[in-house]
């Protein structure tokens, strides 16, 4: 086991019905830290390149309207294994088939709409907190 970072974010779906503090205790529950953590309204163009992997997906212009749909909180957590255990913390993209007790099992709203982000791998998590957070942003 290994201390990591990752990245995540709670997404407009949740700061519109209130939800941050819900979805941070589950984090924090699970042995995840919140290391840096920032609330802003993401522009079309940030989120258009965060979700630059997925360009060629039907899905892409609807997933971009959602990000900029509202507030988003973008953290850095930190923990043992924490890539995955923020994965598994989550649950499965499609709330329908997310485990009982995940955060999508029990907040999201739809497989679009899904109340929460979170880096897939080593490298995504350092560009992803990279792509938000300073160095200096980050207090462990
Ligand atoms: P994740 O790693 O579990 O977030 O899932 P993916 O990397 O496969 O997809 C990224 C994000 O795109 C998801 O979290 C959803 O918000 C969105 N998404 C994935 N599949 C669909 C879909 O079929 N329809 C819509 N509208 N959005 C989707």
């Amino acid at each position: 086991m290994a201390l990591e970072r990752t990245f995540s974010i709670i997404k407009p779906d949740a700061t519109r019905r209130n939800l941050t503090g819900k979805i941070v205790a589950k984090l924090e529950e699970g042995g995840l830290r919140v290391v840096a953590s920032r609330r802003i309204h993401m522009a079309r163009r940030q989120a258009e390149a965060f979700y630059a992997v997925h360009k060629e997906r039907p899905f892409f212009g609807e997933l971009v309207d959602f990000m900029v749909s509202g507030p988003v909180v973008v953290q850095v957590l930190e923990g043992e294994d924490a890539i995955a255990r923020n994965r598994e913390i989550m649950g499965a993209t499609d709330p329908k088939k997310a485990a009982p007790g995940t955060i999508r099992a029990e907040f999201a709203e739809s497989i679009g709409e899904n109340s929460v982000h979170g880096s897939d791998g080593p490298e995504t998590a350092k560009e992803e907190i990279a792509y938000f957070f300073a160095g200096s942003d980050i207090v462990g």
